[in-house]
């Protein structure tokens, strides 16, 4: 496994990779890698000759108020687990490079990013945009692979492909969970122990929402009130951000169910802010 940390030898690689006729994989992330992230990179190998996975923490993504600065970073252990991966190169690419002075343009992919978390942070998406079309610039992945877990992430992004004519094929990997149903993210090591064993219930509170949708239920606010009352009731110290019901591919709300949809939530516990999701389809 290589590590490159600069543009010029990424682009060299990549190019080298494509003269040999070789398809290229890429996972980008922001590192604290977990089983989540390393599901992705396996489905990256499966469908390439070549993967590459990057770790940047993309300041453009978190406002003021929120993580950078604590956003748990371990190289050494991400290193490790890639290793174990036998991937082709990991990218840890210098924030100075990426980001120089006077740096002024970004992309912003608009309608999908208003509604869910887009409410809440308002410049996350044209930051994960941003420099997500600058990876791809420079990795010019076959394909690149995003977790559902990040469910409006992935439709922003197979978006901006689609409206750009970038030739990249976005894959989605399914959402990784601990035993006890909680979804992994780098973020859950910011819950202490009581806090970490309350979480599980936001998967219980989706899960809820399955069963009812299994039983023929399809209105929008008899989900939402279920998942919001067995949250309230389970996790007194949650703090919910939004529990909605949105068309799979707009993301705008829906109010009776007629085809796929999403059932997201987002919640703070303790430090952190979790989100999870259940798709509906009818
Ligand atoms: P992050 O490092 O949080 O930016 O995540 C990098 C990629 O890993 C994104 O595409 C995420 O959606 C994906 N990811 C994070 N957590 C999970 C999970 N539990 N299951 C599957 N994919 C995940």
């Amino acid at each position: 496994m290589e590590a490159i940390q600069n543009i010029v030898e990424i682009k060299t690689w990549s190019a080298l990779c494509h003269r040999r006729g070789r398809r290229i994989g890429f996972v980008p992330t922001m590192g604290a890698l977990h089983e989540g992230h390393l599901s992705l990179v396996r489905l990256a190998k499966q469908f390439s000759d070549h993967v590459a996975v990057s770790i940047f923490v993309n300041p453009l993504q978190f406002s003021a108020q929120e993580d950078l600065a604590q956003y748990p970073q371990d190289l050494r252990s991400d290193f490790a687990l890639l290793e174990e991966l036998d991937i082709d190169v990991v990218f840890v690419p210098n924030p100075r490079e990426i980001f120089p002075p006077g740096f002024q343009t970004k992309v912003g992919v608009s309608e999908l990013s208003k509604n869910l978390c887009g409410k809440f942070r308002p410049h996350h998406f044209e930051g994960v945009a941003t420099i997500v079309l600058k990876l791809f610039h420079w990795v010019s992945p076959d394909i690149a692979v995003f977790g559902q877990k990040d469910y409006q992430q992935c439709r922003v992004i197979e978006q901006m492909v689609q409206d750009l004519h970038l030739d990249t094929s976005i894959l989605r990997g399914p959402i990784v969970r601990e035993k006890d149903g909680l979804a992994m993210s780098s973020r859950n090591r910011y819950l202490n122990e009581s806090e970490r064993e309350c979480a599980a219930h936001l998967y219980r509170a989706l899960t809820l929402a399955k069963h009812l949708f299994e039983q023929g239920e399809r209105q929008s606010d008899v989900f939402i009130h279920a998942v919001a009352s067995y949250i309230r009731e389970n996790m007194p110290s949650g703090q919910i951000q939004y529990i909605q019901i949105c068309d799979a591919l707009t993301l705008e709300d829906v109010v009776t169910i007629h085809k796929k949809c999403v059932l997201a939530v987002a919640l703070f516990l303790g430090k952190a802010r979790l989100i999870d999701n259940i798709e509906l389809d009818p």
